[in-house]
């Protein structure tokens, strides 16, 4: 059920159902690979995402850095877990990951779920345990 010392809690199948009907909403003509996300901050607040593709695929955008920029730019923070859903268990990319370590805290809890019920959950530092920092100067 959960590995790299991550623990599930109450409300996480309720985000893996966001993110799996969010997942419907997916563009992916070219890889078929269709991706959910939702994220919630500690006050409750859910905002979900799926992969967006392009026919140059590098404009291709993944459906958790889609969840985290909506919420952001609805002035949301202080997040405390984001699922993410395929058909079999996602492992989100670097980018994403450096995406999420702008946003949230190391301990972040990182729901990885397959359509057929698979559920792993792991912290964002164990994902992505030495992510690029630069001082903020503001
Ligand atoms: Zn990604």
């Amino acid at each position: 059920m959960s590995s790299n010392g991550g623990t599930t809690s109450p409300g996480d199948e309720d985000l893996v159902r966001i993110a799996s009907l969010t997942r419907q909403r997916a563009y992916a003509p070219y890889s078929q690979y269709r991706v959910g996300a939702a994220i919630r901050t500690r006050r409750g607040k859910v905002t979900a995402g799926a992969n967006v593709e392009n026919a140059s695929y590098g404009l291709t955008v993944c459906a958790e850095r889609n969840a985290v920029f909506q919420a952001v730019n609805a002035g949301e923070k202080g997040f405390e877990v984001i699922a993410v859903v395929a058909d079999d268990l996602p492992r989100p990319c670097g980018a994403c990951l450096q995406v999420l370590t702008e946003f949230c805290e190391p301990e972040l809890r990182v729901i990885l779920a397959s359509a057929a019920g698979a559920r792993e959950v792991a912290r964002l530092a164990d994902l992505l345990p030495r992510p690029f920092k630069l001082e903020q100067r503001d």
